[in-house]
């Protein structure tokens, strides 16, 4: 019989390991689905780690590590599933903002010979304004960026045991799990769900931290700001041989004298698109030096027994 993992991202989510877990397995159970829960607390400051050894203790088929700080959460999807041990590995947030019954969808799918489920917001929850605007305007640039429409997508997913595989091969440690399941292909469908209300604390998300997240993800998957460099270069070429006809036609007209407020504006203009530039240029050398490094995407501290084997340590 195949078995199916659920790994749940957790960072302080005491209040919702218990709940979650019983939801979860009775559903399962319900559906005579062969499961096991993966619970990655990402160096929670609470008591998850104690809550995830709780559930484990009275169901064998939970499994849990505790990071040694927090890395993120594409840092505990991935320690997620290099864990799983199952055929078909699901990931959703441990929050149930993920509706559980979508599962069973995917998992009909999945036995139907897909190798890819995507799950599809279909309303994006409660939100601010400013919230909407930016993941709007964030995943138009990411579509066009890596050439998929990747609107409303989500990182609730299952996949397949062979492009698990494929996505742990990967060399980079600045991962953005939710596009490289689109990069990486295979058969894919996707499902609709819409996204729930939180019922036991609250979002770990900041508009900065947000922010971040959007421009390294962003970044990870193309190098076109880069080339926007030369597009900067360009426009400054041109510019500055009109105005080099311009000023030459001055000084042989014998009226050259006037002109500083052009040469303040150019120094200013010129000035802003040598620092923007050197700026793009910094973050992609940044990225490359913390690639380069070769660290590992996260430290596990803890581990429940039956986790299987030692080697996923750290990665
Ligand atoms: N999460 C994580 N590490 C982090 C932040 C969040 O593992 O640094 C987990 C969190 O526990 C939850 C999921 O990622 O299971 C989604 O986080 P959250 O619910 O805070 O985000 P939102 O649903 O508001 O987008
Ligand atoms: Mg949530």
């Amino acid at each position: 019989m195949a078995l199916l993992s659920i790994v749940l991202p957790s960072y302080n989510e005491e209040q919702n390991i218990a709940h979650t877990t019983q939801v979860l397995s009775e559903l399962l159970q319900q559906e005579q689905i062969d499961y096991e829960l993966i619970f990655v607390s990402d160096g929670s400051k609470d008591g998850t780690y104690q809550e995830i050894l709780k559930a484990a203790e009275q169901n064998p088929r939970v499994r849990g590590a505790q990071f040694s700080r927090n890395f993120g959460k594409e840092a505990s999807i991935f320690a997620g599933l290099q864990l799983a041990s199952g055929d078909a590995v699901v990931v959703m947030d441990c929050d149930l903002q993920h509706p559980p019954q979508v599962i069973v969808q995917m998992w009909k799918l999945w036995n139907a010979g897909y190798e890819v489920v995507e799950g599809i917001k279909t309303s994006r929850g409660r939100e601010s304004f400013l919230h909407k605007c930016f993941a709007g305007a964030f995943y138009r640039i990411m579509s066009a960026l890596i050439k998929m429409d990747m609107n409303a997508s989500s990182d609730y997913k299952l996949l397949d045991r062979k492009v698990v595989d494929v996505l742990l091969e990967l060399p980079e440690k600045n991962t953005f799990f939710r596009a490289l399941t689109f990069w990486a292909g295979f058969k894919t469908v996707s499902v609709e769900y819409e996204v729930q209300e939180r019922i036991y604390g609250e979002s770990k998300w900041s508009f900065f931290s947000l922010m971040r997240y959007a421009i390294a993800n962003a970044t990870s998957f193309s190098t076109l700001p880069l080339q926007l460099v030369t597009v900067l270069g360009l426009v400054s070429i041109l510019f500055s041989l009109v105005l080099a006809v311009q000023t030459l036609v001055k000084y042989l007209t014998g009226t050259a004298v006037e002109g500083f407020t052009t040469v303040i504006l150019l120094i200013l203009i010129i000035g802003g698109f040598i620092m923007l530039s050197l700026g793009i240029i910094g973050h992609y050398i940044a990225r490359i030096y913390e690639e380069v490094k070769g660290r590992p995407r996260y430290i596990i501290s803890h581990m429940t027994d039956n986790v299987r084997g030692k080697e996923a340590q750290s990665r």
